[in-house]
C-alpha cells in the first residue's frame, strides 16, 4: 500500500481543540474552539492508525455507546485529525465553487440534486457564514484571520473549497460525522461476516452482504501525472473522508496483510498474514 500511495496531496488541515454548539436549526456542530491553534499533517504518514482509530469509533456507535461518551470521542478524534471535510466530499466534485450551483449525487444527507452555493455553506456555517461573493462563475471569499489565510496560502492549489473547511466558523453534523463512522465499522464488519458465511457456503446471506457494501461513496479521489526526475502519478484527496473511505477500502482488500474485525472481540487490526482472525493471543486462546 505504500507503494501505491507514495505521492498523494493528502495534507489535512486540524485544529489543537474541538467543542459542541448547538445551532439555531437544534443540530448540533463540531468546530474548532476559538483558542484552539491550527497546524497541517500528512495523513498518510500512518494511514493504519487513522483508519483503525475511525473504526473503533463506528464499533463504539453500534455498541450504543452514551451520546456524551460518543460526543468526547469524536471530538478528541477531530482533535488529532481534525473534521472529516464533508462540505468538499459531497458534491459530484471537490470544485463545486466554480460551478453556478452545488451538485449533489445520491447522498445520505442532502435529498437535493442542486442548491444554491450560500446555501449549501449554510449546512456547515451554521453560526457565521464565510463572507463569500458569487457573480456566475466566479467566487471571491475573503477573511482577516491570520491561521484562515494561511491555511488559504497553503492549499491554494487544491479546490477553494477546501482551505474554507478550515476556517474556524467551518463544523460538522453530530448526526452526519455518526453515519459516517458507523458506515465505515459496517463496511468492515460486512467484510468480517462475509468471510465467516463463505466458509458455511450460504448465497444468500452472501448477496445480502454484496448488496450491504454498495452504499454511499462520496465523489471519487482524482489523480494527475507529475514530471518529476520521472513522469510520477500523484493521488488528490480533498477530504479526510474521501481519504478514510479510500484507505479503508484498500486495506479491506489488501491481499497480504489485510485489515481484519478481530473474531472474538470485533476490534479492528492489521492482520500479519491473510487467514490471521484474531488481534491477539488472548482472544485466539479464547475461541
Ligand atoms: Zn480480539
Amino acid at each position: 500500500m505504500r507503494d501505491l500511495f507514495a505521492h498523494t496531496s493528502a495534507h489535512w488541515g486540524r485544529y489543537s481543540e474541538y467543542k459542541w454548539k448547538t445551532a439555531p436549526d437544534g443540530n448540533c456542530y463540531l468546530l474548532p474552539t476559538e483558542k484552539a491553534k491550527p497546524s497541517v499533517y500528512d495523513p498518510m504518514k500512518d494511514p493504519h492508525t487513522l483508519v483503525i482509530d475511525a473504526l473503533e469509533i463506528g464499533m463504539m456507535l453500534f455498541r450504543r455507546e452514551p451520546e456524551a461518551t460518543m460526543k468526547q470521542s469524536i471530538r478528541a478524534f477531530a482533535g488529532k485529525y481534525g473534521l472529516l471535510g464533508i462540505m468538499t466530499a459531497l458534491p459530484t466534485t471537490a470544485e463545486f465553487i466554480d460551478y453556478e450551483k452545488v451538485y449533489l449525487p445520491k447522498n445520505p444527507f442532502l435529498r437535493k440534486e442542486t442548491m444554491e452555493t450560500t446555501e449549501y455553506f449554510r449546512q456547515f456555517f451554521p453560526f457565521i457564514q464565510p463572507d463569500f461573493r458569487k457573480k456566475g462563475v466566479e467566487s471571491v471569499w475573503q477573511t482577516e484571520d491570520k491561521y484562515e489565510i494561511a491555511f488559504a496560502m497553503t492549499f491554494q492549489s487544491d479546490p477553494q473549497a477546501k482551505a474554507m473547511s478550515f476556517m474556524r466558523n467551518y463544523g460538522e453534523r453530530y448526526d452526519w460525522l455518526c453515519k459516517l463512522f458507523k458506515d465505515w465499522a459496517f463496511l468492515a464488519l460486512t467484510t468480517r461476516f462475509y468471510m465467516d458465511d463463505k466458509k458455511r457456503d450460504n448465497p444468500d446471506t452472501l448477496a445480502l452482504y454484496r448488496k450491504g457494501i454498495s452504499a454511499f461513496e462520496g465523489n471519487a479521489p482524482t489523480y494527475h501525472i507529475e514530471l518529476r526526475d520521472k513522469p510520477t502519478l500523484i493521488w488528490d484527496f480533498h477530504s479526510l473522508l474521501l481519504d478514510i473511505r479510500f484507505l479503508l477500502s484498500i486495506m479491506l482488500t489488501d491481499d497480504h496483510t489485510p485489515l481484519r474485525m478481530c473474531r472474538h472481540c470485533y476490534k479492528p487490526f492489521i492482520a500479519s498474514k491473510p487467514d490471521e482472525e484474531y488481534c491477539s493471543e488472548e482472544c485466539r486462546n479464547q475461541k
